[in-house]
């Protein structure tokens, strides 16, 4: 039987599945190697909680997002808030996909949307736009949300570096576990094939006042589909918001966590303006106000773990090896995901099958003999 159960990592995807675990019975230990949790990429990156409207060109992801959505608004109805204004559009020149066509892929989706003529600030050069309800994850309160949550089976400050893998169990710093839960996005275990690591950076920017027009309503979300675009969006804090680059983000392609680390950590002040300057120059051409509504504030650095492709695979997925299961997150919403198929596993360990030998099925047909009516 499955009691006692080891969970490697304390961003998102660690924390939601230890925490279920943990309400449903299970002996759960967290070990996070930063002092608090959702300190890596679960705290570094743009905060979107998805419905899908970033995935025209893979139907899982949406469809993944879609449903992730709706639990997390029921599971954590207070870890994410709304955007009062958020808005996608697609350009006339550099999207990979028509407004029709974009718009026809989330219908035919069953991801609710609404088509308006035009934002609250000038968006130009492009073909349409809908106003979506995707939120903002508030990732403050998630960490202490966790941090109270998972008192007594959170284990911070500490890296695990050594896993033994016996008959009965799997120690995990000298420790028996039952099972362990590989939830580092794949900076523990060797990476399952087509899959790479990437460097990124966002920029940090904060509002310049009075932002949106003739109005004091806050300067709207707005994002660019489909393809090598950009998109600007809020943060927890109302006058912070992060700028995001689809070919300006990127810092390069890396097949081990320490090369992709080094990356992450020797970016220079000088990479730091080139991107500013590209990725502003980037945004501009479909917001004209965005340089007189922020001012920068400075980058934001962390890593993906992605699969190879350009149809932008998102979804999620979790390895069985033995006692092993490596969770490949794509977003936030995908968390529910994860733990249904860890859940499923673990029933399908604690159950015997039944396997009959002879099928029975030619005792329950009835004797042709017994009908006495006409066939
Ligand atoms: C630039 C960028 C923008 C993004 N934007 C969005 C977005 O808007 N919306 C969205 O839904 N998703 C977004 N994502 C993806 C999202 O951030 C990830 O899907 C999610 O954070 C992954 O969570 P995780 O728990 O799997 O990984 P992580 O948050 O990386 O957590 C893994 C944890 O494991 C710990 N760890 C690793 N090795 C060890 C060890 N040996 N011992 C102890 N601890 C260890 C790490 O310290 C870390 O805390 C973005 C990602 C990036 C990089």
């Amino acid at each position: 039987m499955v009691s006692r159960i080891a969970i490697i990592g304390a961003g998102w995807y660690g924390c939601h599945i230890g925490l279920s675990l943990k309400l449903l019975g299970f002996d759960v230990t967290i070990f996070e190697q930063h002092a608090r949790p959702l300190h890596e990429a679960s705290g570094n990156n743009q905060f979107r909680l998805h419905l899908g409207f970033h995935y025209p060109r893979h139907h899982q992801t949406r469809v993944q997002s879609r449903d992730g959505f709706m639990r997390f608004m029921e599971r954590y109805p207070y870890l994410s808030r709304e955007v009062a204004e958020n808005i996608y559009a697609v350009p006339s020149v550099e999207s990979l996909i028509d407004f029709p066509t974009y718009r026809l892929i989330m219908t035919s989706s069953g991801i609710d949307y609404r088509e308006v003529l035009a934002a609250s600030v000038p968006v130009i050069e492009v073909m349409g736009l809908i106003q979506t309800g995707e939120r903002v994850l508030l990732i403050e309160q998630a960490r202490r949300y966790f941090a109270g949550q998972l008192a007594g089976s959170l284990v911070l400050g500490h890296h695990v570096g050594s896993i033994e893998h016996e008959p009965g169990c799997v120690r995990v710093e000298g420790m028996p576990f039952d099972l362990l839960v590989d939830a580092s996005w794949g900076q523990q275990s060797a990476l399952p094939a087509g899959f790479f690591y990437e460097p990124t950076i966002l920029l940090y920017y904060e509002t310049r006042g009075e932002t949106s027009g003739a109005t004091d309503q806050p300067f709207p979300a707005i994002t660019l589909v489909d393809g090598p675009l950009c998109s600007v969006y809020p943060t927890e804090d109302p006058s912070i918001y992060t700028l995001s680059s689809v070919p300006h983000t990127p810092l390069g392609v890396a097949t081990d966590p320490a090369r992709a680390r080094r990356v992450r950590d020797s970016v220079s002040s000088d990479l730091v303006q080139a991107k500013r300057l590209a990725m502003e120059a980037q945004i501009s051409r479909y917001l004209p106000g965005f340089r007189q509504s922020f001012r920068f504030v400075g980058p934001q650095l962390a890593i993906k773990t992605k699969p190879v492709g350009s149809f932008d695979d998102r979804s999620c997925s979790v390895i069985r090896r033995g006692r092993v299961f490596q969770v490949m997150s794509g977003k936030i919403d995908t968390i529910f995901f994860a733990m249904e198929r860890i859940l499923s596993f673990i029933e399908a360990s604690q159950t015997d099958a039944v396997v009959p030998l002879q099928s029975p099925l030619r005792q329950d047909i009835i004797d042709r003999g017994m009908i006495t009516h006409a066939l």
